[in-house]
């Protein structure tokens, strides 16, 4: 006997990358959080908040937000759903879309939490092999034809992109919603956003936790034609975007500059860091992104990721096919980066 549902039951629960206690001493290079801090006009918004912000209940549709994501990416405000981070969307979408006689596909490996949120609504999961390049495998997603196709781009744990056309021609063969996850948009060169103008069945992602420094907020959002939106705000919570984050995140994404600098540092950092493993011997795999999928020589990756977590630095590793061999480097500034590599340096046989 439960009290659960059987697929729930079944469950394997999504584990977040370890959050150390407050005040602990560790150099944290393991859930791509952003180096910098936030923007100092989103800080001075949070600090001037005034009472009857959070007396009353918060607007349901964050307009604000929605008003200044649609002006950063160039879409009316109605092209703009809220949530609380982008897992909020991811949820909503599933809610919406998947169940047990609409199936999820997504190329493999990828963000864990799409199979999770497929698996609650009790979806059959279609699951396709990246090759070892991460080349996008458009034509088993295509024969897939799901309910809803999930693609990350910049992909994690790889950090790779995929050219425009090739979305594009995908999103054209799907008959369902073709999501494309852009969390990691603000360190890359190229993004899909223009699909969403002309594909009715894209919704492009995007967060403020990365690139803005806002992990903490919870705020992302979805970018699709109103029609879309339509059907995912049926699903979600009432008030799903706070009224701090509301504030907060509309003042942020009008801080384009302060995003935008950090982004340059982090993207400089990266490159001085694939420099600096592939010297060690590491094979690194193309990075749009603030993190690096890294093969130490010899594959001893899970050795590594605990003897670095001993010294006090923490880096993603995935204990799971094709990734047991690698660790996920979140980018952080240069001494934190120098410190990694020293701390490698020392500890590769
Ligand atoms: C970090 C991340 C998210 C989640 O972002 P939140 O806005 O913090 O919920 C979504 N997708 C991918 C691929 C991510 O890495």
């Amino acid at each position: 006997m439960s009290y659960f549902r059987p697929n729930i039951d079944e469950l394997a629960a999504y584990v977040p990358g370890e959050q150390p206690a407050p005040g602990t001493r560790v150099i944290k290079l393991n859930t791509n959080e952003n180096p910098y801090p936030p923007s100092p006009a989103a800080l001075k918004v949070l600090h001037d908040l005034d009472a009857d912000a959070l007396r009353r209940y918060p607007d349901p549709m964050a307009t604000a937000v929605c008003r200044a994501a649609g002006a950063v990416c160039g879409l009316e405000a109605d092209w703009v759903l809220a949530g609380n981070g982008s897992d909020d969307l991811l949820t909503m979408i599933m809610r919406a879309c998947a169940d047990d006689n609409r199936s999820v596909a997504y190329p493999m490996p990828t963000y864990v939490l799409y199979r999770t949120l497929a698996q609650i609504q009790d979806a059959r999961c279609i699951e396709v092999d990246f090759d070892d390049d991460y080349n996008l495998p458009v034509e088993a997603l295509a024969a897939a034809q799901a309910a809803v196709t999930l693609v990350a781009m910049p992909n994690s744990p790889s950090g790779t992109v995929w050219p425009l056309e090739m979305l594009d021609d995908l999103a054209g063969r799907l008959t369902g919603m073709l999501v494309i996850d852009e969390a990691y948009a603000d360190f890359a060169e190229s993004n899909a956003l223009s699909l969403v103008a002309s594909r009715p069945n894209v919704i492009v992602l995007r967060t403020l936790s990365k690139g803005y420094s806002l992990a903490g907020l919870r705020l992302g959002f979805g970018l699709a034609n109103p029609d879309l939106l339509a059907g995912l705000v049926k699903v979600k919570d009432s008030y799903n975007v706070d009224a701090v984050a509301c504030r907060v995140a509309a003042a942020a994404l009008a801080d384009q500059d302060h995003k935008n600098a950090n982004a340059r540092k982090v993207i400089a950092s990266r490159q001085r860091l694939v420099g600096a493993l592939t010297e060690l011997g590491f094979a690194v795999w193309p990075s749009q992104s603030n993190f690096l999928l890294a093969r130490p020589p010899g594959g001893q990756a899970q050795a590594l990721y605990q003897a670095l977590k001993a010294r006090g630095i923490l880096v993603r590793y995935f204990k799971q096919a094709r990734l047991d061999d690698k660790l996920r480097i979140t980018v952080g500034t240069d001494d934190e980066n120098d410190a990694l590599t020293a701390a490698i340096r020392e500890l590769l046989p």
